[in-house]
């Protein structure tokens, strides 16, 4: 069942989140609904269902797949009394986690703050809970007032901060004057940080985790004589919280603003076409799908379905289909030069390093077309 698989997908990659965020996944929950329920998201049954194994199990966190309005959380949360995360909300911890420099830090920030913003009344809510459910008016009123002051003042001034950086990241990237520009974009964990260490000769962190990569990175690299600059950017992900679109504005801008892209493709990952076409989306919403692209699928020594025959989380239409088979699929019609390789073993490095110059070299010489 194609939708069974790809629930299972979906909350494996939540699961991942998860994991990277710290936490270990006891139990999961799905159901099935025509549409979500206002109020509560999931049904009463469900929710009562959920309570009961949060009691039994002395669960700490209950993390829902999708971003849940303001009032379906506090809703939740006084359903199934736990403490409730979103999507987002889980997405936004990660990267708070994980933010290195100021300018990602800032981003981070401010993101939490206008994701917190229309949620400050759930947290009151608590307090008077607590307090024994005094009015509704009076001091209470003043104080969720007070906090939303101080907060849109915060986002302001963060704003203002984000500014002043993306303007002297700007400056930055003018004055690396008319040195051809490559950026490595894909979903988060396909080895874009791996491919850049591979390529630039110089250590970037790469790990088995969901956004390693925060920052935009820069490096030199040289391909026979011809250097060119190449950017490793924060891996794309599917239903990235809308807040964090807008505010990593300026790592979106160096693919904006690159030559030409680099598409990195984890082959060994089952629902690969599925992280494709999310990954053309983002570039489609930032207006950078007209760009050259070369598409490099990586991790080959890893592609084997029938391997994970035993795995019963593969979707069985995938089973036994050899990497040969699937060159013949869409990826043959490509309009895109297209390469298989291993950032790890360095499997056909000599042939997507040869793709690489071609294409530096096409726009290098557009670009000074009356050198020799
Ligand atoms: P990024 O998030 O796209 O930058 O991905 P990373 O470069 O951090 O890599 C994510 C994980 O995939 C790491 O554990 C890497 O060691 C692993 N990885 C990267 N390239 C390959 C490859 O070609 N083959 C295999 N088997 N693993 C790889």
């Amino acid at each position: 069942n194609q939708d069974e698989d790809k629930l299972t997908e979906y909350m494996d990659e939540l699961e991942f989140l998860a994991f990277t965020a710290g936490a270990t996944v006891q139990k999961r929950f799905t159901q099935k609904l025509t549409q979500p329920d206002s109020k509560t998201f999931i049904g009463s049954g469900k929710a009562q269902e959920i309570k009961e194994y949060v009691k039994e199990n002395e669960i700490g966190t209950i993390i829902f797949d999708d971003e849940l309005s303001p009032s379906q959380l506090k809703n939740l949360e006084r359903e199934i009394e736990v403490k409730i995360l979103d999507r987002t909300n889980l997405i936004l911890d990660i990267f708070a986690q994980r933010a290195q420099t100021s300018y990602a830090r800032t981003q981070v920030e401010l993101a939490q703050y206008q994701y917190l913003l229309p949620r400050l009344t759930r947290m009151w809510t608590h307090l008077e809970r607590q307090k024994g459910g005094i009015g509704m008016r009076g001091p209470g009123e003043t104080e969720i007032e007070t906090d939303r002051r101080i907060i849109r003042d915060r986002i302001s001034l963060l704003k203002d901060k984000l500014k002043t950086i993306d303007r002297q990241m700007a400056t930055q990237r003018n004055n690396r004057g008319k040195v051809v520009r490559a950026a490595l974009v894909g979903y988060t964990n396909v080895g874009k940080s791996t491919l850049m260490n591979a390529l630039s000769k110089s250590e970037v962190f790469a790990e088995n985790k969901l956004f390693a990569t925060l920052d935009t990175t820069v490096r030199k690299v040289v391909i026979g004589n011809l250097p060119f600059l190449l950017t490793d950017t924060v891996g794309f992900i599917r239903k990235l919280p809308t807040q964090l679109v807008e505010s990593f504005k300026s790592t979106l801008d160096e693919v904006r603003e690159a030559d030409l892209l680099i598409h990195v493709v984890d082959i060994s990952h089952e629902s690969f076409e599925d992280q494709v076409e999310s990954v053309n989306q983002t570039l489609m919403e930032i207006n950078a799908h007209q760009k050259p692209m070369i598409m490099v699928f990586n991790k080959i020594d890893d592609f084997s379905y029938d391997k994970k025959d035993d795995d019963d989380l593969t979707p069985s239409t995938k089973k036994n289909v050899s990497l040969e088979e699937w060159k013949k699929t869409w990826m043959a019609k490509s309009k895109y030069p297209t390469v298989f390789i291993s950032a790890l073993t360095k499997e056909n490095f000599p042939e997507m390093k040869k793709m690489i110059y071609d294409e530096v070299m096409k726009i290098h010489i557009s670009r000074f077309p009356y050198n020799d």
